[in-house]
């Protein structure tokens, strides 16, 4: 593997192939059906699922191509795993990275090209989605698309096989079949209108029970066995270190610089591996475990930022706060002591709250706001637009930031509706005195959007994904 693409052989990335048990598996149906529709979509007479290993590229899946695997260089494939979007290349064999590839320079002798990573739910490229034709060639805007689409979908499927991933869910032997099921509708939305609203990238929304259908008592069971297990062991999680925090990068979209990082905290339990966030924080929060976990991971931001020398380079660290918190009358005195003990400048500190947990109790919010931004620090409301979505409310509150949700930002620059709707929050936003993010950015396109519409920053797979603390600093030195 050549030296720029060492971040293929990262340890923790191949562990998340282990984790994902598909290397050498026989083939599935539904990894084939991909394949099938990525090589009609794109008019092309190759396409693989390939899951890159230490030392080799194994076909989980292929459509017409004879080979199981290659274990020489396939710099095509490895790019695409390091990049973070769609990579396409009109004539391999005419650009000297790739012309010694295996596949271009002996049979079947490819000339274009054009993948998509696939990605666990904690952020690791296992593999590509890629189709290949002998001739050179492009591909249209809207196949482009699609592909990328099916590469979420490649990304699901990866996620659904996990083993942590089944347990966590509680899945039974029909419980896999539910969450398999819903692969059909995504791809018949796919082929309806290339729509991306509904797909998710590198994360996997929790299905909660009775999703649209019965969940049977044995699943029910499962599940209630599975939670009350991750309660027990949240608090010691806490203890034995083994959360973590990740950071996700924000960028200005006028000056085109890093703004600062968002802190996602991530549990990686030792049996179940890794467990999303939205998994584990609810039952944080149900069980009170919250009260800990936020100044925990304060603590751990400043801290990380602190070394790091963010501050003094202007960049900013956002932690999120849950709606619970916003009840603790002790927290504002809490971030107070975090920051003075680390010797942290309030102002480079925001804590975002979602529009729902601010709605829970409007007047506790409002007070310890209120002290939080006595102290200096920057208030940010998340996810805006999945919940009441009234800036009415939010002018009341001492807000300095709003991130508009994904669900709004996605289409931005494929609708005009969605982008009327988030000019106009912008635009309310600006007049309130705020700066705006889009959040969940995956698409260089949506950048180009988001800066003409006005909106200050943005944060998304586009802009980097959630980050190793160690790896944030190289990222930095190329960013
Ligand atoms: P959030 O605060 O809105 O964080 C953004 C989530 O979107 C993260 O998911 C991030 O990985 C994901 N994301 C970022 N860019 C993209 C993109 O381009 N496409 C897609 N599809 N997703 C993207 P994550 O880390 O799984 O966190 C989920 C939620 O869990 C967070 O949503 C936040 O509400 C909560 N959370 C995470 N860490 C903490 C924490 O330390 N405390 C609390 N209270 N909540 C947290
Ligand atoms: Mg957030
Ligand atoms: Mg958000």
């Amino acid at each position: 593997m050549r030296p720029q693409y060492e971040a293929a052989r990262d340890p923790e990335r191949l562990d998340a192939v282990r984790r994902c048990d598909i290397l050498d598996t026989s083939p599935e149906a539904a990894f084939d059906e991909l394949t099938f529709l990525a090589s009609q979509i794109c008019r092309a007479p190759i396409a693989l699922v390939a899951i890159v290993d230490e030392n080799r590229w194994w076909f989980k899946s292929k459509f017409g191509l004879p080979l199981d695997e290659v274990q020489d260089d396939f710099a095509l494939c490895t790019h695409t795993l390091c990049g973070h979007d769609v990579f396409a290349i009109t004539d391999a064999l005419e650009d000297t990275r790739f012309s010694s590839d295996p596949l271009v320079c002996r049979d079947p002798k490819i000339r274009f090209y054009a993948g998509t990573p696939l990605v666990t739910p904690d952020g690791f490229a296992v593999g590509t989605l890629s189709v290949m034709d002998h001739l050179p060639r492009t591909l249209t805007t809207e196949q482009l698309r699609a592909l990328q689409i099916l590469g979420h979908q490649g990304s699901r499927l990866i996620a659904l096989r996990h083993k942590d991933t089944a347990r966590l869910l509680g899945s039974t032997d029909r419980g896999w079949g539910r969450l398999l099921s819903s692969y059909d509708d995504f791809v018949s939305e796919a082929l309806k209108g290339f729509s991306s609203r509904n797909f998710v990238v590198g994360g996997m929304k929790p299905l909660s029970p009775g999703h649209g259908r019965i969940e049977s008592q044995e699943g029910a069971a499962n599940r209630d066995a599975l939670r009350n297990n991750l309660l027990q062991q949240l608090s010691a999680a806490l203890l034995q270190n083994e959360l973590t925090v990740h950071f996700q990068p924000k960028i200005n979209l006028q000056s085109k610089k890093v703004s600062g990082f968002e802190a996602l905290v991530r549990w990686i339990h030792p049996t179940l591996g890794f467990v999303l966030p939205d998994e584990f924080i609810p039952l944080a929060e149900s069980s009170g475990q919250i009260a800990a976990l936020t100044p925990w991971v304060i603590e751990q931001t400043v801290a990380r930022a602190q070394t790091e020398g963010w501050p003094d380079k202007g960049l900013q660290v956002a932690v999120n706060l849950s709606a619970r918190n916003l009840h603790e009358a002790t927290l504002p005195e809490r971030v107070d002591s975090i920051l003075r003990n680390n010797n942290f400048p309030p102002g480079s500190l925001t804590l975002e709250i979602t529009e729902s947990a601010v709605m829970s109790d409007f007047a506790d919010a409002l007070d310890t706001l209120n002290k939080l931004r006595e102290i200096g620090v920057s208030l940010s409301v998340d996810d805006f637009g999945t919940g009441y979505s009234s800036l009415a409310y939010l002018k009341e509150l001492p807000l300095q930031e709003l991130k508009i949700d994904r669900a709004l930002i996605a289409n931005v620059h494929r609708s005009q509706r969605d982008s009327a709707i988030v000019k106009f929050a912008v635009d309310l936003a600006h007049n309130l005195g705020m700066s705006v993010i889009g959040e969940g950015v995956e698409e260089i396109a949506t950048l180009r959007t988001l800066t003409e519409i006005g909106c200050d920053g943005a944060q998304g797979f586009a802009v980097g994904r959630p980050m190793r603390p160690a790896e944030v600093a190289m990222w930095l030195q190329t960013h």
